[in-house]
């Protein structure tokens, strides 16, 4: 690997684990693809990334064909930030389209690695976007460097880019086909070609893809909520290992990957995504209020009231107050205009940006036993401010309960987590975290109970955050691991 490309990353690592980063899971980017001629993409597309926002915040990017060219527009920030008139948008009638909301895990926060990834090749334009995680990045990229190959960004949708033009076959299908079966990890791909749109699910649909039809033309989304935002159907699931071609003979779909199992990662159902989108036949919300549900059954709290942490915890908090019968209260509110605490410089303004973003309302919890119900704790620091607002406001005891298991290990497919020794579950008993917090009680959620919310059975699920067992096997991780040491 070239000096450049180690330096590139080594950047991208030390940006990814210093501490600007939030002490919660990180999402893990938002995908769209649609196929629609004659159809104005640019604005559809755009529509489509706001209900993905809460899916990647660092940038945006919308790739459309007019069947000859293929025009690009992305950039850092939020989708509201890079598309600013929609006016402006309006285009000429479009073929396709693939957009893109980035969180990033592996290539960094440079603007260069926003996507669409747009190539030209010797058989014509190509966009990529991608969600996920390859774990033998490092190891493709020296093989592709080896040989040649020069790369711009630090990005995995770049590297499968130079894999396609490398095998250069004129139909992408085929070029994929020999692609695919390189790559190991957690992904979703989607291509634009001028005239067709392809998506591709990585063998053990670790992350969620859905196909859905708009006005007749195909649609594809990391969320259903994507679909409910422009008026499209769900059709079905993208399963782990097929790919779909969608051009103007319809849908073809095939198995370009043999597929052993799903396993879906169930921290989509915990806390990713968002409460209105259905994931393999389960709404996200009613799995959150189940996880609540269980979590008062195995860690019941004698209090006045029970409040979530906005957003992700708010269905579970309510499952929590149902299931005791204690009143659920908003007992704080979330200012979703201060944007990311992880963009800010350092430990000491971090915890002032907790502050901002989190206001408990002094009149609902002064004097009462609280039950403040969150979706998991990552390093401890965030559960420990939160324990601490509730107790300034007054609150008599704060009971913390915690809609899921200890975060015990790293993720390796596309979510950012801290490393083993900062993970607070990995290395201390429940007592030891509860000391740290300062909370009067604190009750995670059974492992088991997890998985019996989610609907799913264990081995339809990735838990390997929570239980340490990782589908996917461990070879081409410790290239993983040499990105995160670099
Ligand atoms: S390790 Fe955890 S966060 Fe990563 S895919 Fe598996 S369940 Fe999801």
């Amino acid at each position: 690997m070239s000096r450049l490309s180690r330096k590139g990353l080594k950047e991208d690592l030390a940006a990814e684990q210093s501490e600007d980063r939030h002490d919660r899971m990180e999402e893990a980017c938002g995908v769209f693809g649609i196929f629609a001629p004659g159809e104005d993409l640019f604005r559809l597309s755009c529509f489509a990334l706001f209900a993905l926002q809460h899916r990647g915040q660092e940038s945006a990017g919308i790739a459309v064909s007019d069947g000859k060219t293929i025009h690009l527009k992305k950039g850092v920030g939020l989708v509201s930030e890079v598309f600013t008139d929609l006016e402006a948008m309006k285009n000429k009638p479009t073929v396709a389209a693939v957009s893109h909301v980035r969180y990033s895990t592996s290539g960094g926060s440079r603007p260069e690695n926003a996507q669409p990834l747009l190539i030209e090749y010797r058989h014509g334009s190509l966009a990529v976007v991608h969600n996920g995680n390859l774990i033998n990045a490092l190891e493709l990229r020296e093989f592709l460097e080896d040989r040649g190959s020069i790369f711009q960004t630090t990005t995995d949708s770049e590297l499968v880019a130079h894999l396609i033009a490398r095998y250069g076959y004129r139909d992408l299908e085929a070029s994929l086909t020999s692609a695919l079966p390189h790559l190991r990890g957690a992904y979703n791909f989607l291509f634009l070609a001028e005239n067709s749109l392809v998506g591709v699910r990585d063998p053990y649909g670790i992350h969620p893809l859905s196909l859905g039809k708009w006005k007749g033309h195909y649609v594809l989304a990391s969320e259903t909520c994507a679909f409910d935002t422009i008026g499209a159907e769900m059709i079905r699931d993208i399963e782990p290992g097929e790919m779909v071609i969608i051009d103007e003979n319809g849908l073809t779909s095939k198995q370009a990957l043999p597929s052993q199992r799903l396993a879906l990662c169930v921290f989509e159902y915990i806390y990713f995504a968002r409460p209105d989108s259905n994931i393999h036949g389960k709404n996200v919300h009613l799995v959150r209020k189940e996880l609540g549900r269980r979590l008062a059954r195995e860690h019941p709290a004698q209090a006045d009231l029970v409040t979530g942490v906005p957003d992700s915890s708010l269905s579970a908090a309510s499952g929590f107050a149902e299931e005791l019968g204690i009143p659920y209260e908003m007992g704080m509110i979330k200012n979703k205009y201060i944007g990311r605490t992880f963009i800010q410089p350092n430990q000491k303004i971090r915890s002032l940006g907790v502050q901002l973003k989190l206001n408990p309302i002094y009149k609902v919890v002064e004097g009462k036993s609280v039950v403040v119900v969150d979706d998991s704790i990552v390093r401890g620091t965030t559960s420990q401010k939160l324990v601490n607002m509730f107790f300034r406001a007054g609150a008599r005891e704060v009971h913390l309960r915690i809609s899921s298991p200890p975060v015990i290990s790293p993720c390796y497919y596309g979510i950012y987590t801290p490393t083993y020794e900062e993970l607070i579950g990995s290395s201390r008993a429940v007592e030891e975290i509860r000391e740290q917090i300062g909370a009067t009680s604190l009750g995670y959620l059974g492992y088991q109970n997890m998985i019996e919310s989610a609907g799913l059975t264990e081995s339809e699920l990735c838990t390997a955050c929570f239980s340490g067992h990782y589908p996917i096997s461990s070879k081409g991780r410790e290239n993983y691991d040499e990105i995160r040491r670099l």
